[in-house]
């Protein structure tokens, strides 16, 4: 099943947790805030994750402190 990932940068606080569980899946701009950036998604939701990175995007996922990270199943609108 595929795998679509998204952060809602309003309710990130900065922390790097889900940088340093997925890098190649999510990266922070220069004020700390998380977005999506795998294979140039832009935090947009529509790339599917790799099969390879889903352990760690789950990792990330569950390590974020304010649940900000979306997951879904079908590319965001
Ligand atoms: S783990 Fe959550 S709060 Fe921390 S930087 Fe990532 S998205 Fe933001």
């Amino acid at each position: 099943m595929s795998q679509f990932a998204s952060v809602n940068q309003e309710a990130c606080i900065a922390c790097g947790a889900c940088n340093s569980a997925a890098p190649d899946i999510f990266d922070l701009d220069y004020n700390g805030i998380a977005g999506v950036i795998y294979e140039g998604d832009k935090n947009r939701g529509i790339t599917a994750i790799g099969e390879e990175l889903l352990e760690e995007l789950q990792e990330a996922f569950e390590s974020c402190p304010t649940h900000c990270i979306q997951l879904a199943t079908a590319a965001f609108a």
